[in-house]
């Protein structure tokens, strides 16, 4: 008898409490609502932290790695940076982003950790905007791609500059091993310094020594590959 279930006593006087603290427990059911409705209110604006928190054209390019972009002011692109601008390549740099941004609309991801830096700046990465309207590549990464900024990884805001470069899957990498150049007949190892000088386009990936040999490639004298 000791471990029966709530007999129809039991549950009618329990109902009756309920009833009892209906008032009482209106109070508890519209927190629970409150609750519910923050937290939905997050999730709706952590999706939009994602990618594009704000947007707009680009209207000046102080250097490289500072815009203004208008409705928002003046941003500086989060963990890169282009050299000073009294430096002939901080010229370079600076021309790059204006040829690539002024004028243009931009997406903006927001840093929502520091918000802006020292100087009041706001910290963000800046996407290109696709045809469609969407947002597009990585402005952040693209200055590093083209050679005006070198990364330089802030840990105190909310992005990880690893994340612009989407990691090649291994199966991929198995048949790059050794890279040359449709301008010459040498082949390197990756890591050469005379690999890295081969622009992406000209770039010809062989999956073994073999494969380079019977292309007409000989083994470059700087890194020696098999
Ligand atoms: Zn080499």
């Amino acid at each position: 008898m000791k471990n029966k279930a709530p007999g129809i006593k039991t549950v009618g006087k329990e109902l009756r409490r309920k009833l009892k603290n209906a008032a009482a427990g209106r109070w508890e059911d519209m927190r629970r609502d409150i609750i519910l409705f923050l937290g939905l209110a997050l999730v709706i604006s952590l999706a939009a932290a994602l990618s594009n928190e704000a947007a707009g054209p680009v209207t000046y390019v102080t250097d490289g790695d500072t815009i203004t972009v208008d409705g928002v002011g003046v941003v500086r692109l989060a963990d890169v940076d282009s050299p000073e601008l009294g430096a002939p390549s901080g010229a370079e740099a600076k021309e790059y982003t204006r040829e690539q941004l002024l004028g243009k609309q931009v997406f903006l991801d927001l840093d929502n950790k520091t918000g802006t830096d020292k100087y009041g700046r706001k910290v963000c990465v800046v996407l290109l905007a696709n045809v469609d309207g969407t947002a597009g590549a990585i402005f952040n990464r693209m200055l590093v791609d083209a050679g005006h900024a070198k990364i330089e990884d802030a840990k105190d805001n909310e992005f990880n500059p690893a994340d612009w470069w989407p990691a090649v899957p291994s199966e991929e990498l198995g048949d790059k091993k050794y890279v040359g150049s449709t301008k010459s007949n040498k082949y390197h190892y990756p890591e050469c310094r005379w690999a890295k000088k081969i622009s992406p386009d000209n770039e010809i990936w062989f999956s073994d020594s073999e494969d380079a040999l019977s292309h007409g490639y000989v083994p470059c004298g700087v890194c020696y590959p098999p």
